[in-house]
């Protein structure tokens, strides 16, 4: 039987996999995409993890990972079937139908993306329907797109796409913007982009591809790519019954990341918790790992004590 395994391998997962490593812990983490990192690996640019100011996403999660696997940490491609409390632990099926053991599981499964809900999104996904500017955005050049949302990531996608695209629409359903006030600011400067506030798709049209959005007003924008970036659900489906969630999914620990489960930790984005962002994933994953390996040190002593 493993000490731990480590469900998830964004910064949270990996934070936690090199804390445990260092604790001498024998662990693994399982993940859903090969060389997964997360949704760090999403951001064009991140400008607040400290000492990394403007690091492009996808190299600073190769960072992350080349830290744990300098380290010895070993990966499983996989995504989790279920999960069962077992004598003495936990049992984790895998969808490619291997099942691992392990005294403790560090659940950092991430979130995400919402869908909008509205007719022509689902059919016209990956035919200029997008939920990842920085995946996608080339794919746009010289064209009209439309950004939903009104967070930091649809701020952000918005002046990535500025820089491709001829003409950026910015739609947002309030007049106020949740994401920060100087990339606000940026925006505006920016020609090519058009704020559309107090705005909703209520249909998203087109032929073989995307041509355009009908908002709720009946208004039509044509853009021929629609990004949506509205925000996140947490991946928890798969604890439901296990851990404690609050009424939008995620779960409820404190930053030791103890849940009421015994040997059940949680670390990242799937956390209850004011703000998530890579600085705090990565320290969600460090208490959690520490977490786990103070409560398996008292495990094994105790299962010592018994074996005398
Ligand atoms: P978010 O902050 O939750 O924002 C989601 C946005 O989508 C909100 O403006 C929300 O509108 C809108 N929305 C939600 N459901 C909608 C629907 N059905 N139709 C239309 N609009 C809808 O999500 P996020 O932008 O992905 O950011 C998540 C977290 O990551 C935040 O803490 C954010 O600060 C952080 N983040 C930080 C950075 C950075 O610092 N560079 C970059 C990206 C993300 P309302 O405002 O009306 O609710």
């Amino acid at each position: 039987m493993l000490d731990a395994i480590i469900i998830g391998s964004g910064p949270a997962g990996l934070s936690a996999a090199i804390y445990a490593k260092r604790a001498g812990l024998e662990v693994i983490v399982i993940e859903k995409v090969y060389y997964g990192t997360g949704q760090v690996a999403e951001s064009s640019q991140v400008d607040n993890y400290l000492g990394f100011a403007g690091i492009n996403g996808y190299e600073l999660g190769a960072k992350f990972r080349e830290h744990a696997v300098s380290l010895g940490v070993e990966f499983q491609s996989a995504e989790v079937n279920g999960l069962e409390s077992v004598d003495g632990g936990w049992k984790v099926q895998c969808s490619n139908g291997e099942c691992l053991e392990a005294r403790a599981v560090i659940y950092a499964a991430g979130a995400k993306h919402r869908h909008l809900e509205v007719e022509g999104e689902d059919i016209f996904a990956g035919k200029g329907v997008s939920y990842c500017a920085t995946c996608d955005g080339a794919f746009f050049k010289g064209k009209d797109t439309i950004v939903v949302g009104g967070g930091n990531t649809a701020m952000d996608d918005t002046l990535y796409l500025s820089d491709i695209c001829s003409k950026v629409y910015l739609l947002h359903r309030r007049k106020e913007f949740r994401g920060s006030a100087r990339t606000l600011e940026r925006i505006r400067q920016k020609e090519n982009i058009e704020i559309v506030t107090e705005a909703k798709i209520s249909k998203i049209i087109g032929d073989s591809t995307v041509s355009g959005a009908v908002l709720e007003d009946g208004r039509t924008i044509k853009a021929e790519g629609i990004f949506v970036a509205v925000g996140m659900i947490p991946q928890t489906e798969k604890i439901k019954g296990i851990a404690e969630l609050d009424e939008s999914g995620y779960v409820i620990a404190d930053e030791t990341g103890k849940t009421k489960a015994e040997g059940f930790f949680v670390a990242g984005d799937v956390r209850k918790k004011a703000l998530r962002q890579i600085v705090t994933a990565v320290s969600d994953g460090a208490n959690a790992a520490v977490s786990a390996a103070e409560w398996l040190s008292h495990v094994k002593f105790h299962i010592k004590e018994i074996g005398e």
